[in-house]
């Protein structure tokens, strides 16, 4: 059998976009997405860097005393940037063992009066213990901000997302389901925090045409290139090349830097978003179904653990997060799927403090648990177009590497 897939499969799920979707208009992005979830109404913003930017400014603004925001150990590197751009610190904090949510005494550890936030993450449409880090967080008097990034259609408890904290955000980035190549959307419950967030959002967003044109043009990319024949150019090549030069951090797009770009967000590509957003709750229920048919064959191999939903949650399925028994053993899959095209990949490279670049952003500290989860765990996108036979020759690998 071939060890290259002929068409490249993308690492996530993203909603592919239709010619019909790139005609001019003006559509209220924002709105149609809160009806969607049954959301109040939504703040848009240039990216979901940008979106937790607003809910850190507005809160610090709040209590300038507070200077400390309490992240997973295990994260988007963008999230430590967006804390160390809005003038605040990073505490990273261990997550549980072969789990990317807070480990509950480490949490308590990690939250003291200094603490202005803490940001229970929704990994790859995995709903976080949200409960547990409000209880952590109202013990200080510091406000819950839900990172939801990567989970956006993702419910707990019979409502969205984002509504258990006292705001949450979503990213609308490349890759993360519906997207407008970048945006994000931002969420409160309490309708006076939620004003105050529209004014800092206006004031951080100003008109900017250079960052508005290259975003019109990367979203007119993503639709181009988005599908199987496309993404073995978008994708698959640069990341066989930064493969080769050993870089998985540029591998896997990880290499960020600051300052992270604040604008506006354009009429089109909110015109463009709003059409491609009628077609999202079928597209995450297409999802939901092919995780109902590769799940119980994934968990049945030994050795083999599958992120699924938290009692009482209905999360998305952007991609399945694995953890495997041994790095040697996740190492040997990823040595054979990683460049093979099947969109089998790695979530974040490292655990926060082990980036070279965050090094004086992210203080450098011990997170066991992080960094253990960052050598065991794998990814693989649950696109449409991951057939039954990618699955099955997937699961052959993880079989016969397993040592
Ligand atoms: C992508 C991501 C972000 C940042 O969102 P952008 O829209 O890319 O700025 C934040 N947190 C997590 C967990 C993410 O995956």
């Amino acid at each position: 059998m071939s060890a290259h897939r002929h068409h490249e499969l993308p690492p996530t799920a993203g909603l592919p976009l239709q010619l019909a979707d790139l005609w001019p208009g003006r559509r209220d992005l924002a709105t149609l997405v809160a009806t969607q979830i049954g959301s109040p109404p939504l703040i848009l913003t240039c990216s979901g860097s940008a979106a937790f930017m607003v809910a850190l400014k507005t809160l610090a603004a709040r209590n300038p005393q507070r200077r400390r925001v309490v992240v997973p150990a295990y994260t988007c590197p963008l999230v430590a940037l967006a804390v160390h751009q809005a003038g605040l610190e990073v505490v990273p904090c261990d997550v549980r063992r072969s789990h990317f949510d807070f480990d509950p005494d480490s949490l308590r550890k990690a939250c003291d009066e200094r603490a202005l936030a803490v940001v229970p993450t929704h990994i790859g449409g995995r709903v976080a213990d949200v409960a547990d880090a409000r209880a952590a967080a109202r013990a200080v008097g510091a406000a819950v901000i839900e990172d939801a990034a990567q989970s956006l259609g993702a419910r707990a408890h019979h409502a969205s997302v984002g509504l258990d904290g006292d705001m949450g955000f979503f990213s609308l980035a490349m890759g993360k389901g519906l997207t407008i190549y970048e945006g994000g959307l931002l969420l409160a419950r309490d309708p006076r925090l939620r004003s105050e967030l529209v004014r800092t959002a206006h004031e951080l967003a100003r008109p900017d045409f250079h960052w508005q044109s290259r975003r019109c043009l990367g979203l007119l990319g993503y639709w181009a290139l988005y599908r199987p024949r496309g993404l073995r150019l978008a994708y698959g090549r640069p990341l066989r090349r930064a493969l080769r030069a050993n870089d998985p951090v540029r591998a896997v797009g990880d290499d960020f830097s600051l300052p992270l770009p604040l604008h506006a967000v354009g009429t089109w590509r909110q015109a463009v978003g709003a059409r491609a957003a009628v077609r999202l709750p079928d597209f995450l229920y297409a999802c939901l179904e092919r995780a109902r048919r590769h799940v119980p064959r994934l968990k049945a191999i030994a050795g083999v653990r599958v992120l699924e939903d938290a009692p009482d949650t209905f999360g998305t399925w952007p991609f399945f997060l694995l953890v495997l028994e041994s790095s040697r053993w996740r190492d040997a899959v990823l040595e054979r799927l990683w460049p093979a095209g099947f969109g089998v990949s790695r979530l974040f490279i490292h655990a926060l403090p082990d980036y070279a670049y965050l090094r004086g952003i992210v203080p450098g500290m011990d997170v066991p648990n992080a960094r253990d989860f960052a050598a065991r765990s794998l990814t693989i996108g649950n696109s449409p177009w991951l057939t039954d036979a990618d699955m099955d020759r997937i699961c052959e690998v993880l079989e016969r590497t397993r040592s």
